[in-house]
């Protein structure tokens, strides 16, 4: 009987140079790929024009090409897709699972500050459901003359979904897949969200394991609901932890002494980079500076280059 190809996929979005966090989600995909005998494809989640730069896609794939991470065929692009993640808004659409949003973030604001103080109010951050009491003919009129999102109808969705719905991770055990208020699964400047492209393509690539950093793992459960409502297959999951700094902090694409580019130019060898970030730093990238993480990453580097009884380091 002929095996299902594994595959995973590695899926940056180009908001800024990858740092050393994004190094570790990405080899960790590759190595999981290496261990099962599966594809590693590379997708690049560039759907947000305010936020993604071309010189943040090139500099992204030259750093990972470094790092040696290698994926099978040619990246994707998620921009190039947007026909795909508007035909999913209409099938929502049709099913009566969204609806459009005309609210402000200050309309938000203003109606959660009035429905908290309410007896039984919402939980304190959720939409209130302003846009879902809309009659028909006021929402076609709406969308005629202002801009909206589409909110997933939490309160419908509940009636809808089938009870005990589920993510299973990668040691089979199962997650419930809930909703308790109504998120945005299309924005009003992009039309769709990641959550509706991220699923789409997972499902179109074939992708059998998505592998991607802890926090994400709170969305999961809203992917698994659009899966089912998109009738799409679900993949397994596992979701890794995040390198923090020393304070605990996650590291974001402005941690300066963090960044790919800045360590590749300053010399750091990306093999001891690698060493460094699955088998020593436990999850902590400890460096300050620039300076300090060169030179650590240096004298690792030198001491796996002398013969082993020579090691004093
Ligand atoms: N594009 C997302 C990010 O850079 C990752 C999405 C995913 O792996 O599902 O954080």
């Amino acid at each position: 009987m002929k095996h299902r190809q594994l595959r995973t996929r590695f899926a940056p979005s180009p908001t800024g140079y990858l740092h050393v966090g994004n190094a570790y989600s990405a080899l960790i995909c590759q190595q999981w790929a290496q261990r099962h005998d599966a594809e590693l494809l590379l997708r690049i989640e560039d759907i947000d024009h305010t936020r993604c730069r071309p010189h943040f896609i090139a500099a992204m794939l030259e750093d990972l090409r470094w790092l040696g991470i290698r994926w099978q065929g040619e990246p994707l692009f998620q921009h190039e897709r947007q026909d795909i993640y508007e035909s999913a808004i209409n099938v929502l659409r049709e099913k009566d699972v969204i609806y459009p949003c005309f609210c402000s973030r200050r309309d938000v604001e203003r109606e959660i500050r009035r429905t908290a103080s309410a007896p039984h109010g919402q939980p304190a951050s959720a939409y209130p459901g302003t846009c879902r009491h809309l009659s028909p003919r006021e929402r076609k009129h709406l969308m005629q003359i202002r801009p909206h999102a589409w909110r997933l109808d939490s309160t419908r969705l509940r009636a809808l979904l089938p009870e005990g719905l589920c993510w299973l991770d990668e040691h089979g055990r199962r997650h419930a897949a809930n909703i308790d208020h109504d998120l945005v699964i299309g924005r009003k400047d992009i039309v769709f969200s990641y959550h509706l492209a991220v699923v789409m393509d997972d499902a179109l690539q074939g992708i059998t394991h998505v592998i991607r950093g802890e926090d994400l793992r709170a969305s999961t459960g809203l992917h698994r609901i659009l899966q089912y409502l998109l009738d799409l297959p679900s993949p397994v999951y596992l979701h890794h932890p995040l390198i923090r700094d020393t304070n605990g902090q996650r590291l974001a694409k402005r941690h300066g002494a963090a960044e790919l580019r800045q360590l590749r130019q300053a010399g750091v060898d990306a093999q001891s980079l690698k060493h460094f970030l699955l088998k020593e730093s436990g999850g902590i990238w400890p460096f300050d500076s620039l300076d300090e993480a060169c030179r650590h990453l240096a004298s690792a580097s030198a001491c796996s280059s002398v013969p082993r009884h020579e090691k004093s380091c």
